[in-house]
């Protein structure tokens, strides 16, 4: 017997609606491009939306059309955003931190027809417009006075193109499992993977991060998304803000220090998420000038580990809990986040970080287990590592264009990582599964021993990548860069590395240098540092 209840479909724009209705005075704070700091409520980016997804219709958008954006957290992409997907077509965010030829080949894969860019992206787009046979026309995230002379095909000012509509316009109702937007994964080797997130998807996984338990996010909250909308969803906060009726302050393209610290105080936020080393070079700002944070009282990092200092010195100098978190593009893309259970045995506060240090636990609507080699699922015990796969409702189950589902016969989705789940259920990511180092047949996570290199003083960045070994297979090497008119030796830092972790993960050696590569999601990339080091031999060999 089916339930007797109402189908009220999760669409995006209801979001929107709703923010629009209950909040229609909240704010959209945003630094533009063009230099200002800009204030718009949710009644007036509704109406706008509206008038995007208007001109659009007229413009021959139809739903399932692909429609680009190359653009920063600001008020006129979040319109775009609702606009697009309102319509029932699919907003495709372009990571423009991604290599040109990489670009070229996304925006041809998604064979998107209409692409939004920001000032900043229009030399990029210049370079790279004649290999994109697929887009009809250039819309610049500006007005008629800031917009630049320049030959892309039908540019035209966004504040001109949606002047040209009154926005008497009526969402469209559709089916809730329609695509909404199409973000690609960076991957380090193969072509990157688009993956459709659906209307439902992007609901449910704002419905389920909103919680006290996750980003804690309510119609009190100042949020400031620091992740970019263009890297999955801004963590899904673009939706979840106005969902909430929360304040919404958007950093635009200044992401240092100065920039970021000036909005946290200005705009009195309360809540803010971002990779760690964004929070590295705010934290060094705050120090260098001795600042203090007035609002701030949550931070959710992540998009790669964050290394224990960090942590420490939020909770500590600053008193702004930190909530460590996990997730990826696939994943829309939260997967786990680290509050803490009040049913943890938790004594000391050493305790309280070494659980803090975890990536944590999922939220309701996703699912994880570790396995090992033979897919059996792993104890929870804090110790053995296994490969870390998820199930819910906002992970993919298959990409775009592709014609196999990416999910085992169970529905489970191989997220690449690899993973121990302690007996309280708090998970700790150890490595990439392409990354862990396997010595005398036994795994060594790199994660954890980058992230106690970094504890030392000298020591700017670090990375370990396992050097092929005669008699062990792989041994680690250990690679720093030190800070500014430092020179750390191998002894000093592998010195320092003694007695904090096992003796056989001690790194056979350490190398410094200038600069770490990462890709154009911030995170190392060992694949080119591997190949950097390829004839390195260990003094060990
Ligand atoms: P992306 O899809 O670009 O967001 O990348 C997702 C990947 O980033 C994950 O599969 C992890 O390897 C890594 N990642 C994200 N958050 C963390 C974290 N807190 N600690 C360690 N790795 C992370």
């Amino acid at each position: 017997m089916l339930g007797q209840m109402q189908d009220w479909p999760l669409l995006i724009h209801k979001i929107i609606d709703c923010a629009a209705l209950q909040h229609p005075r909240q704010e959209v704070v945003s630094r533009l491009v063009e230099g200002p700091i800009v204030r718009a409520t949710y009644a007036q980016v509704r109406a706008r939306a509206l008038k995007v997804a208007q001109r659009l219709a007229r413009d021959g958008i139809k739903p399932g059309d692909r429609v680009a954006t190359l653009a920063w957290n600001n008020q006129r992409h979040l319109e775009a955003w609702y606009g697009v997907a309102g319509l029932g077509a699919i907003c495709h965010t372009v990571n423009p931190r991604l290599f040109p030829e990489q670009i070229v080949w996304i925006m041809n894969h998604a064979e998107d027809r209409i692409a939004l860019v920001d000032l900043t992206f229009v030399p990029l787009l210049e370079a790279i417009a004649p290999k994109l046979p697929t887009i009809e026309r250039y819309v610049v995230l500006t007005d008629a006075a800031n917009m630049p002379p320049t030959k892309l095909k039908n540019a035209i000012s966004y504040e001109e193109w949606i002047g040209d509509v009154d926005g008497d316009f009526r969402w469209p109702s559709f089916d809730e499992n329609t695509a909404a937007g199409l973000c690609y994964t960076s991957g380090t080797t193969g072509n990157p993977k688009g993956v459709l997130y659906s209307h439902r998807s992007n609901v449910l996984h704002s419905l389920f991060t909103s919680g006290l338990e996750v980003m804690a996010i309510g119609p009190s909250s100042t949020v400031l998304p620091v992740v970019p909308m263009f890297h999955a969803n801004s963590w899904g906060i673009a939706f979840t803000a106005p969902m909430k009726g929360a304040k919404l302050v958007m950093p635009g393209g200044k992401l240092d220090g100065a920039s970021i610290y000036e909005l946290l105080e200005t705009e009195q936020v309360s809540f803010s998420a971002a990779v760690p080393t964004v929070w590295m070079m705010l934290l060094a700002y705050m120090r260098k000038e001795s600042k203090t944070l007035s609002s701030l009282k949550c931070v959710v990092i992540g998009g790669s580990a964050c290394p224990p200092a960090i942590i420490k010195a939020f909770e500590d100098d600053y008193g702004v809990e930190v909530r460590h978190a996990w997730g990826m593009t696939e994943m829309s893309p939260l997967g786990s986040v680290c509050s803490i259970k009040p049913t943890t045995p938790i004594k000391t506060r050493e305790d309280a970080l070494e659980v803090k240090n975890k990536q944590g636990w999922p939220p309701f609507g996703v699912e994880m287990k570790i396995v090992d080699d033979e897919d059996k699922p792993l104890p929870w015990d804090g110790v053995r590592f296994g490969r870390l796969k998820v199930a819910g409702a906002a992970v993919a189950k298959r990409y775009f264009k592709e014609e196999r589902d990416c999910v085992d016969a169970s529905g489970f989705f191989d997220t690449g990582d690899v993973a121990t789940v302690d007996e309280n259920g708090y998970m700790h990511i150890t490595d990439r599964a392409k990354d862990v180092i396997k010595s005398g047949g036994e795994w060594i996570s790199s994660i954890d021993i980058e992230n106690l290199a970094v504890g030392h003083p000298d020591v700017a960045e670090a990375a370990v990548i396992g050097i092929r070994h005669p008699k062990w297979d792989e041994r680690p090497l250990l690679i720093v860069v030190p800070k500014e008119g430092k020179q750390p030796t191998a002894p000093d830092v592998l010195g320092f590395l003694e007695g904090r972790i096992a003796k056989w993960w001690m790194p056979d050696d350490m190398q410094t240098v200038s600069e770490i590569p990462h890709t154009a999601t911030g995170k190392i990339n060992k694949l080119k540092l591997r190949e950097a080091f390829k004839d390195y031999r260990l003094p060990t060999a």
